[in-house]
């Protein structure tokens, strides 16, 4: 492509809305341009981007055997009824109505539109199993939308769905779906881990999200450190092991007391004005699980993993309690919650818990709190389990090594379904006996748009991005330094063309502008090659070629330039991690 011919609306300042560099360079380099809050254009360069990331992602999914298909992105409210997530997906889901008031939602996702299309078609089990998947625009009303792509409204998601006839089956495809996972993003070239992620309902590792490691990612994952045993989860899913040693639910400890603590409701509080630490104290949070009361016990420095209490319970939606329900619950204000004497049936604890006795806690008493709390004696504990979120300070749940916390950006996630929509949307099909089942499904997505942005956010220095070769929007950029030496721009041209014949997606920056700004917008596209011809080059026999990624220049002789260009490619690619 010549670039006098091609539109790259480039910016000299950081747009002042973006607060981190992808934003920042995805905007300057004239790749996106802000419709509205969440909502973005994709201008040429930056469109281009995206269609390779699409393409490796279609690859891939065509490799492992999965089927395109386009559904639509309006979707009829009737079918979310069905499944119960028209009340249950929340604001998220941007609804409409047509001209005759009837429901319709952008889809955020396509769970109901691909159960009802099969549930229509498939019949057999000798149709089983199928995998479809397309990929297209997704609608999500985030709170926040921010970040440019990396957290849009509207976005470009790869979606598949998995349908099987048993759990054997889908087992399989879930394995399949990660497997291709690995291979697209390693072929894109991105630093990537899969790391397990709470599977709710279904239970067992079959949830995990793929995340690209980056400062500036919003996920944080609890990595072990030693990379044989290579446990990774998110803060949600991560275990914390339960405590080594004797169980202390039995030792003696004195007989309660009562404490005066006269307006000190927080933790800190409670423990500075007593003059203890934290762990100390037993932290009592009261929450409704399905409309239920629920209190867990967790140690008073820690923090409660609600998915994991949502996990051991078996409920659907938890709450945290209510003022009016703390102080119908523990006959006190806010703040002096215990276990003991508490109008709650069921009481779980974190089994780090066990450890330890003798605690103070709440005294369900205004501005009071106890003292020799015994867990074993004093309350009926149903029971003890891990609760808690883990911290970089507890040992990897595995093979109790040291655990590191990392940022990360979750590109793509593969989740087991299982019968939740065929059951509640009856699509069902025969069995080998004749008999009528629900298929078990599996669905897996990846943020198509949100993978260009996590490319930058990877890969980016004071000049600019600096993508990959695959993704790049274009892989080379010959830059011509001859100004009116006819010669100088003959000879970028013959390179230029040269590039193209070999198949390769090269830009040929011959637009009439200072060297200088040829050289800027280069390295701010981040283009990962550049060719540069000048004139006391072409005198030599040489042209300039440049590493994006690490700023080496090195001289390819024109004379021979196929297959010199072809090895220093070869080698640009390797220190991606990448075969040309
Ligand atoms: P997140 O936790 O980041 O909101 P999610 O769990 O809601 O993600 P999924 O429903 O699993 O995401 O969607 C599949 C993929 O779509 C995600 O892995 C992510 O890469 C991408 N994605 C999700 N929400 C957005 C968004 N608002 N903007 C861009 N990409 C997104
Ligand atoms: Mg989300």
């Amino acid at each position: 492509m010549r670039l006098s011919r091609f539109y790259i609306p480039t910016l000299k300042e950081d747009p002042s809305e973006a607060e981190v560099v992808s934003h920042k360079l995805l905007m300057r380099a004239g790749m996106i341009r802000k419709l509205t809050s969440g909502i973005y254009n994709y201008l040429p360069l930056g469109l281009k981007s995206v269609n390779k990331v699409a393409n490796i992602v279609r690859e891939e999914m065509n490799r492992a055997g999965a089927l395109e298909v386009l559904m639509p992105m309006v979707q009829p409210g009737d079918l979310w009824q069905e499944t119960g997530r028209w009340d249950y997906y929340g604001k998220e889901l941007l609804r409409v109505k047509d001209r005759h008031g009837r429901d319709y939602c952008l889809g955020p996702t396509h769970e109901e539109v691909i159960t009802d299309l099969v549930r229509g078609e498939v019949k057999s089990y000798k149709q089983l199993p199928l995998n479809l998947y397309q990929i297209q625009t997704k609608f999500r009303d985030e709170i926040r939308p921010r970040f440019g792509l990396m957290r849009g409204r509207e976005f470009i998601m790869k979606d598949a769905y998995s349908f099987d006839k048993d759990e054997a089956g889908a087992e399989e495809s879930y394995a399949n779906m990660f497997e291709a996972y690995k291979k697209a993003f390693s072929r894109i070239g991105l630093n990537f881990r899969p790391v397990q992620a709470d599977s709710g309902a279904i239970g067992g590792d079959f949830s995990h999200e793929f995340h690209v490691l980056a400062e500036t990612g919003e996920d944080t994952i609890a990595v072990c450190k030693d990379e044989k045993c290579g446990y990774a989860a998110n803060l949600e899913k991560a275990k914390v092991a339960a405590p080594a040693g004797e169980s202390m639910l039995k030792d003696e400890c004195p007989a309660i007391e009562e404490v005066a603590t006269p307006g000190k409701h927080t933790v800190e509080e409670v423990c500075e004005f007593l003059g203890v630490s934290q762990d100390k104290l037993v932290k009592t949070l009261l929450f409704t699980v399905d409309g239920e009361p629920v209190a867990a016990l967790v140690r008073g420095d820690r923090e409660l993993n609600d998915v994991k209490l949502r996990n051991l319970i078996g409920g659907n939606e938890i709450e945290m309690a209510n003022e009016g329900q703390v102080k119908e619950w523990t006959g006190a204000p806010v703040g002096f919650a215990g276990p003991v004497a508490l109008k709650v049936e069921r009481i779980f604890a974190d089994h780090e818990l066990l450890a330890a006795t003798d605690w103070i806690a709440g005294a369900n008493k205004g501005d009071t709190h106890i003292k020799h709390l015994s867990l074993g004696r004093d309350c009926k504990i149903e029971q003890f389990a891990d609760l808690r979120v883990i911290t970089e300070a507890d040992p990897c749940p595995e093979c109790g090594a040291a655990i590191e916390f990392t940022k990360g950006i979750e590109v793509g996630h593969v989740f087991k379904l299982g019968s939740k929509y065929s059951k509640s949307m009856e699509a069902t099909f025969l069995d080998e006996n004749g008999k009528t089942q629900p298929m078990v499904m599996g669905c897996y997505g990846i943020g198509v748009s949100r993978i260009v942005a996590s490319a930058i956010e990877q890969n980016n220095d004071e000049n600019g991005a600096i993508f990959p070769p695959t993704i790049a929007p274009f892989e080379i950029c010959v830059i011509s330094l001859g100004g009116k030496d006819a010669a100088v721009n003959e000879k970028a041209e013959e390179l230029y063309n040269e590039l193209m014949e070999m198949g390769i997606d090269a830009a040929y920056d011959d637009r009439k502008e200072r060297p200088g700004v040829k050289f800027a917008d280069a390295d701010l596209i981040g283009y990962p090659m550049q060719l540069v011809i000048g004139g006391k080059g072409l005198k030599n026999g040489i042209v300039e070629a440049k590493n994006r990624k690490t700023g080496e220049k090195i001289e390819l002789p024109l004379e021979g330039f196929t297959e010199a260009f072809k090895t220093w490619r070869a080698e640009i690619w390797q220190s991606w991690g990448l075969k040309a």
